[in-house]
């Protein structure tokens, strides 16, 4: 067994870090108060080559692994949960299921452009009525003279407004008495398509979270992603990729709070000496420390296992779970350390309780992570 990193990955961790450090953390905490999104440091990132990452050279990506996806969102993360979490789902929600599922011709069309950062890409799984039990879709598309005629309502997507296209599930038909779920492909300066943007946040608020409302939105059926009526398999599989990637997020959310808790533990004087010597806080930290390298191993086995081609459902439920429910400890542990002062935004640590507590919420809730795994505990 090896556990370390290629030398490819250490160059992408050691150019990322460096980018995270010096573009991404210093406007961290402006971005989130003025809910501003981080258009700029993508427009750096599309020059790095990153947006395409983990997908092949031919369609404008790097050819990466998804270890590599993972170093390079968890360090953005550490830097910017919501530089963060955009990465992760223009990526693993809006590049990986026109890769998987795509045509070669919709790969050039669609997925070239998310790999060059020309587009964001996002997916339209989420509805008001259908979220864990995303099986409960309602927007329809109906078949009409060669087109899909497409009406309903998607909410907490993620990235839409910066998107030219994304893919979003549908109820195409019926066959044996259950909704028939496709995927298609959806212009978003399609006529009928509005991206809405006024979510008021917890956190991420760097972040683009949108409502998309869709009244007889045409598109041609060539539009259709995969096979008809296999949406639901699709949006399953896509998700389990995703996971990887708020796995990796939520290291990379505890990983920056356990950083400011060990510095500021050294800084700080009370009873005469800093916070660092009173046992009650190194064993906060030491916990931390352990989570952290556990979550992450965790992250990087589960994306190890997709990069051999093996199965990784059940690790990468597991991975998610682990690291966002660490992410929610650690943070709030970090707080508890800078005491009053870490109740104020200016010491970042609040900053990083909130965002972080998307990471139990987004691509299936620590609920249904559970559920997941013990299917396939017991499937066995
Ligand atoms: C910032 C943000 C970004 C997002 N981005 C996207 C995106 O890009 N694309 C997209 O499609 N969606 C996105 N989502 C949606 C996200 O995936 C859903 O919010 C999530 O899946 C939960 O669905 P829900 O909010 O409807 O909660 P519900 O499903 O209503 O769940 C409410 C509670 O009930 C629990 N629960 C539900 N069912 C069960 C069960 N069977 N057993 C036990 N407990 C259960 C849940 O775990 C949860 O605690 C995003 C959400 C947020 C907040």
């Amino acid at each position: 067994m090896n556990f370390d990193l290629t030398s490819e990955q250490e160059m992408i961790l050691k150019t990322i870090r460096e980018f995270a450090d010096e573009e991404v953390a210093p406007g961290a905490l402006d971005r989130d108060r003025n809910k501003e999104f981080p258009i700029e440091i993508f427009k750096k990132m599309a020059d790095l080559g990153l947006m395409g990452l983990p997908f092949p050279e031919e369609y404008g990506g790097a050819g990466a692994d998804t270890v590599s996806f993972a170093i390079v969102t968890e360090e953005l993360s550490r830097a910017c949960g919501s530089t963060g979490i955009t990465y992760s789902a223009h990526i693993s929600l809006g590049g990986a299921p026109l890769y998987l599922f795509g045509t070669e011709e919709q790969k050039q069309k669609y997925l070239v452009p998310i790999c060059t950062g020309e587009t964001f890409g996002a997916f339209g799984l989420t509805e008001p009525s259908a979220g864990s039990d995303a099986g409960g879709t309602r927007t329809t598309a109906v078949e009409k003279d060669g087109d899909y005629i497409i009406n309903g309502n998607k909410c907490f997507i993620t990235n839409a407004s910066y998107a030219k296209h994304l893919a979003l599930t549908a109820i195409t038909g019926e066959a044996d008495g259950k909704k028939e779920i496709s995927a298609i492909i959806v212009p978003t300066d399609a006529d009928g398509f509005k991206v809405i943007d006024n979510y008021e946040k917890m956190g991420l608020h760097a972040s683009n979270t949108t409502e998309l409302v869709l009244e007889d939105v045409r598109v041609p059926t060539e539009h259709l992603l995969g096979k008809k009526g296999e949406g639901f398999k699709q949006f399953l599989i896509t998700l389990d990729g995703g996971r990887i990637g708020i796995g990796a997020m939520a290291v990379g959310i505890a990983q920056a709070a356990y950083e400011k808790a060990v510095q500021y533990a050294k800084e700080r004087q009370q009873f005469g000496r800093s916070l660092s010597n009173f046992q009650a806080i190194q064993f906060k930290l030491a916990d931390m420390a352990m989570k952290i390298d556990l979550a992450r191993n965790m992250v990087y086995k589960a994306a190890w296992l997709k990069d051999q081609g093996r199965a990784f459902s059940k690790e990468a439920s597991m991975c998610k779970l682990y690291a966002s429910e660490i992410c929610m400890e650690i943070t709030d542990q970090a707080v508890q350390i800078h005491g009053g002062y870490g109740y104020m935004r200016d010491y970042h640590v609040e900053r990083f309780m909130r965002d972080g507590k998307l990471t139990e919420i987004g691509e299936g809730t620590s609920e249904v992570q559970r559920l997941v795994i013990a299917r396939h505990i017991l499937s066995n």
